[in-house]
């Protein structure tokens, strides 16, 4: 069974076409200095329209998750559990995700994760969650 899709415009538009080009962007209010996800027209901070996409490094830490032991959607069903994270990024904005390559008993808030993103054949991007692999122990 195929994943659900999405169906991008406006902003979302260039957000999908930034994410494959391989870029996470975020979007940032030139107006009062702030960073925010997903992409908008106006701040949700100040509604200033003095808005610019900024490409970021894909990097945080988990600031809360949720471990799926019943697939939300039957596509998913081959995936249980899954873990859905959502994430502060060292840029200072947050956004979720699911987390892969870990069991739920290893994931806990404010481990590094860094963001990678898949290209799957005929369908849009897709961001995921990779923990940050610690070097030394
Ligand atoms: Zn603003």
């Amino acid at each position: 069974m195929t994943r659900p899709q999405i169906a991008p415009r406006g902003e979302e538009k260039l957000y999908f076409s930034a994410l494959a080009d391989g870029n996470l962007t975020y979007g940032f209010c030139l107006a009062c200095s702030t960073s925010h996800f997903y992409p908008r027209t106006l701040c949700p901070n100040c509604h200033s329209d003095d808005i610019e996409s900024r490409v970021g490094s894909g990097r945080g830490t988990i600031y809360s998750f949720t471990t799926q032991y019943r697939a939300g959607n039957p596509a998913l069903e081959d995936q249980v559990p899954y873990t859905i994270v959502m994430v502060d990024l060292e840029e200072g904005y947050r956004m979720m995700a699911d987390l892969v390559g870990s069991e739920p008993e290893a994931i806990s808030i404010g481990l590094p994760v860094v963001a990678e993103i898949e290209h799957p054949d005929n369908e849009h991007p897709v961001v995921h969650f990779r923990m940050e692999v610690s070097h030394g122990r």
